[in-house]
């Protein structure tokens, strides 16, 4: 098996103007520099695919100011 193989991404190299992109800010303190950060998440032999332990770092921004954590959706609340 070959871990390495990755399927080709459809249309992910589309070229955004940043200029027209929203920057996303703290909500605590408007603070708009993040520090990239990990969630770890350990799953255990019993439920994972594998029948092995996986520690699995899901990526997440803190707020370079106060710390807050980034909200940028989707199930991040869930997760931790
Ligand atoms: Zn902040």
């Amino acid at each position: 098996m070959n871990m390495k193989k990755q399927k080709p991404l459809p249309k992910a190299q589309v070229q955004v103007d940043l200029k027209t992109a929203e920057t996303m800010t703290c909500v605590e303190c408007e603070n708009k520099i993040f520090i990239q950060g990990y969630v770890v998440k350990r799953i255990s032999a019993i439920v994972s695919p594998t029948g092995k332990e996986v520690i699995a770092p899901v990526q997440v921004f803190n707020c370079g100011n106060c710390g807050e954590m980034l909200n940028i959706g989707g199930e991040m609340d869930e997760l931790i």
